[in-house]
């Protein structure tokens, strides 16, 4: 009985000193978040569900829609640092409104995002907000908590051997991309308000201005609004409210700081 306690103790001693050790802060928020593995396992992570993206949807044919994802998308990474990222921009074929950064550095646009985005200012909003959730390991935060709640809390390595289909549907569940399972998890509030003000610094340091941030996802609204009952993926992941114009407002004379370096 007393050793049965003991090792229960143990256990419990384990499992928070594990916790404490798999902890990533957030260097501009300074938040802790969750994290169970390396950023190379989850660049590896990221590269797969790229290319299963790849081969589920098309890539764009338009020259135009090509240069511009690559042209904003190379201007934001430069400003960044992401481990063992190989940047990759393609623009997708796909007339629902959305965007997305893994990790390792892979940047997908849907060309239905563009009619909204409507110049390189506003593409640079929606690219470096996904850059931002990369950087911030969102994506390694959900899929740390996936994989802690569905596979009690396997590492990485002995998840991906032991469940490999389960492992990958998780990883896209947990990258937004939910392109086996269909459907995607919604951002927090949290990790999208760290994601805007990310994005916002990010943005006004390669020189696009910060302030369009608020006309995109001004925009963004009225493009939802009359959308009615049908919910577009981006948007369920993203929900708009008015907290979130008021934050941007909020760390906007900082970002104007760091744009009125550039250039
Ligand atoms: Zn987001």
């Amino acid at each position: 009985m007393k050793a049965k306690l003991l090792s229960r103790q143990t256990l419990l001693v384990t499992l928070l000193a594990l916790t404490l050790a798999a902890c990533y802060t957030n260097p501009f928020t300074h938040r802790r978040e969750l994290m169970l593995f390396t950023p190379q396992e989850e660049a590896n992570l990221g590269l797969s569900a790229f290319n299963e993206v790849k081969q589920s949807t098309p890539i764009s044919t338009d020259s135009n829609q090509n240069s511009m994802v690559t042209r904003v998308g190379q201007r934001i990474s430069s400003v960044v640092n992401l481990p063992y990222a190989q940047w990759e921009f393609v623009a997708f074929q796909d007339q629902t409104p959305n965007a997305f950064c893994l990790p390792g550095g892979k940047v997908g646009v849907f060309t239905g995002i563009l009619p909204i985005t409507l110049d390189d200012n506003g593409l640079a909003t929606v690219v470096a907000h996904e850059v931002a959730h990369a950087v911030a390991r969102h994506g390694g935060e959900r899929m740390s908590h996936q994989l802690l709640v569905e596979l009690g809390g396997m590492s990485l390595a002995v998840a991906l051997q032991k469940k490999p289909q389960k492992t990958q549907e998780l990883a896209q569940l947990a990258y937004g991309i939910g392109t086996t399972v269909g459907h995607t998890l919604p951002h927090s509030r949290k990790t999208e308000l760290e994601a805007d003000y990310m994005g916002l610094l990010f943005m006004a340091k390669a020189g696009y201005d910060p302030r369009e941030a608020v006309n995109f996802w001004k925009r963004f609204k009225v493009w939802g609004d009359q959308q009615g009952t049908r919910m577009p993926e981006f948007l369920s992941t993203h929900p708009l409210n008015s907290k979130r114009i008021k934050e941007l407002e909020k760390h906007m004379p900082e970002a104007m700081q760091l744009f009125s370096k550039q250039g």
